[in-house]
């Protein structure tokens, strides 16, 4: 029998809900317990490919293929597992599917409703998800605040389960605690509104996460659990952490997961050092880490009005701490901007002050050459350079301009008419983008990468033991354009190394310079399978390299 956990949004968004549940999955998978964890977006899409990155923060891919929410990210990096695509549930697929079986007449003949249709397609969807995963827990995390519109019929959906076995079911609300400045003191009231609104869905919360810049003292956490109707125990207090992976940390000395096994009456197991102790030791490392390795991010996804997004990039930043806590190092990661570049070409010259510079995914034309521009710089100034997925492309494009004097070099998704596609659309890709068949059509997932013995990469991957051996990586991609083929030799004659090849298509996945530190390009996204107990190869070898570089 699968207890399922459902995490619910209190006060409003972004103050946790996708680490609360990674975190709880995490120390019941230290317990021993098969875990697993699905995301709920209430969004009509069907799935996150299709969103403006501004939008929607970072498109995160699994490793079959679903283009879905970073929230999804969050799990594998806390769990270190892979996760299927259908753990990433939308309204669009639910909506998808029961139309689906409308027309195929699969209601017999009776008449199809929001309510219950709706709520039991997301149950099917939710015992599938733990079916798959074998799991004794399913965490299920719904996107939104509770009162929200958008979410309800899901809220519909835990309150249907709960209503057949109540104690197979825990709702917990992550709900927030401001602490006014002008008052000086946590305030409760927000919570209990939010406690309202999910109990006006008919859902009573278990428990109560009260994520605030402080512990939560003892009068509040009586006053929480007073007015929200729940056990004083069962309000966990979340304070802001130097790092989310301590947030697991912080829930064993709430005693959570005693709390939570104790609901749903399983065993109170004990954790396993075996699985635990690596997680502690990961900590200890991100803590005691003294020098630092100072890190550029050039992308264009930032700004939103007068504010900075960061999530855009979560998986990329989160891939450079993981390497560099691995190496003992503090990562100081700071945001470029590619269109400053592109107005004021003299900027570039700050990249000197780095000791290594990612260039991360991106679409479309808006500071491409600002981008062009600094990978210019990177690689005649020697500076540690990581070009991912559009980051490579562009890296091929500024070799082919300035090394091999193809002076209007371009990838076709800027310039279609290039004299030099030196990045090109994909043959199939053709057909879709002319039928608009534009959703989940890209090149995504996991496919496999010969890396190529004697070269950079390959010394990355197999760890510098064993440099004369093709290693072969299976890496997450998510894009339509490619390495040119018919340029190929042209290039390498020049001195591109294309280390990385698709054995099945001959597709180039990575390449790299000589007598360069560090120059090394990919058409996939390692970032995706970076984990905080297992760092990315390449992106240890790039912290390794900027670690080396003089400072300037
Ligand atoms: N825009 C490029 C492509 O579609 C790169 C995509 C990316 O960086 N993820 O091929």
């Amino acid at each position: 029998m699968t207890r399922f956990i459902f995490i619910v949004g209190g006060v409003m968004s972004g103050i946790g809900k996708g680490v609360t549940a990674a975190s709880l999955a995490r120390i019941l998978y230290n317990r021993g317990y098969a875990v697993s964890a699905v995301k709920i977006d209430p969004y009509v899409n069907v799935d996150a490919g299709t969103m403006n990155p501004v939008e929607h923060g970072e498109v995160f891919v699994t490793s079959d293929g679903m283009e879905c929410d970073q929230d999804i990210g969050t799990y594998e990096r806390f769990l270190g597992v892979d996760l299927p695509g259908i753990n990433s549930i939308t309204t669009g697929q639910i909506f998808q599917e029961v139309i689906r079986k409308e027309r195929g007449l699969e209601y017999n003949g009776r008449c199809v409703e929001v309510v219950p249709d709706i709520p039991n397609e997301v149950i099917r969807r939710l015992k599938l998800a733990a079916r798959q995963a074998r799991a004794d827990i399913l965490l299920v995390e719904i996107g939104g605040t509770a009162g929200e519109y958008q979410n309800i019929l899901y809220l519909e959906a835990a309150r249907f389960m709960r209503h057949e076995s109540p104690q197979d079911v825990a709702v917990v609300l992550v709900s927030y605690l401001p602490i006014p400045h002008a008052l000086r003191e946590m305030k409760t009231k927000p919570t209990q509104q939010a406690v309202h609104a999910l109990q006006a869905a008919g859902l009573q919360p278990d428990f109560i996460v009260g994520r605030a810049a402080q512990p939560i003292d003892v009068p509040r956490k009586r006053k929480l659990a007073i007015f929200c109707n729940v056990a004083e125990e069962n309000v966990i207090s979340a304070p802001n952490l130097s790092s989310v992976y301590e947030v697991p940390l912080q829930f064993e000395r709430e005693e959570f997961a005693k709390r939570l096994c104790k609901k749903m009456r399983i065993p109170i197991r004990k954790p396993k050092a075996v699985y635990e102790k690596p997680w502690m030791q990961f900590i200890h490392r991100s803590q005691k880490s003294t020098k630092t390795v100072s890190i550029g991010i050039l992308g264009k996804y930032f700004a939103s009005g007068a504010f900075v997004l960061e999530d855009v990039y979560i998986s990329v930043i989160e891939a450079i701490k993981h390497a560099a806590w691995e190496r003992g190092l503090t990562p100081k990661i700071q945001w470029l901007d590619s269109e400053a570049y592109e107005q004021f070409p003299q900027k570039i010259k700050e990249l000197k002050q780095f000791d290594g510079i990612i260039v991360p995914g991106g679409f479309g034309a808006r500071g491409t050459e600002g981008k062009i521009g600094a990978i210019h710089y990177l690689r005649t100034k020697y500076i540690p350079f990581l070009g991912l997925c559009f980051g490579m492309q562009l890296a091929v494009v500024e070799f082919a301009r300035n090394v091999a004097n193809m002076r209007q070099a371009h990838t076709t998704e800027i310039n279609p008419q290039t004299k030099f596609p030196v990045i090109d659309i994909m043959p199939e890709q053709v057909t879709k983008i002319h039928e608009k068949i534009l959703g989940g059509s890209m090149r995504l997932g996991n496919y496999t990468c010969k890396v190529i013995p004697h070269t950079l990469a390959q010394h990355a991957y197999s760890r510098k033991k064993r440099t004369n051996i093709a290693v072969i990586a299976n890496e997450r991609h998510r894009h339509r354009y490619e390495f040119n083929n018919e340029f190929k030799s042209k290039l390498e004659r020049l001195g591109l190394i294309c280390s990385g090849i698709n054995p099945d298509k001959q597709l180039v996945e990575i390449i790299e310079l000589k007598n360069h530190p560090f120059f090394i390009g990919t058409q996939f996204h390692p970032e995706l399978r970076s984990r905080p107990l297992n760092p990315h190869p390449l992106f240890l070898a790039f912290i390794e390299a900027a670690h080396k570089k003089p400072s300037v």
